[in-house]
């Protein structure tokens, strides 16, 4: 099946060639590390926002392992 680019919905940059069909329509952002999945696309180009409908999981995991690091120390 085809891969496609889509904007992160957490931090809005794209993330290329992913291959949502595999993932059920899920995918996680190498930019922010956010956890989306993709409920509806319009039109075939997910690099524009209005064209998509994003479930996001973590939008800052990130600073959230920050966090937890440093109150552990
Ligand atoms: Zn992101």
């Amino acid at each position: 099946m085809s891969r496609i680019d889509v904007r992160c919905p957490a931090c809005g940059k794209i993330n290329y060639s992913l291959d949502l069909v595999e993932t059920d329509g899920w995918m996680e952002c190498e930019h922010c590390g956010c956890t989306a999945r993709l409920l509806s696309l319009h039109r075939g180009d997910a690099t524009v926002v209005g064209n998509c409908c994003w479930q996001v999981v973590k939008p800052l995991p990130s600073s959230r392992t920050l966090r937890a690091v440093r109150n552990h120390g």
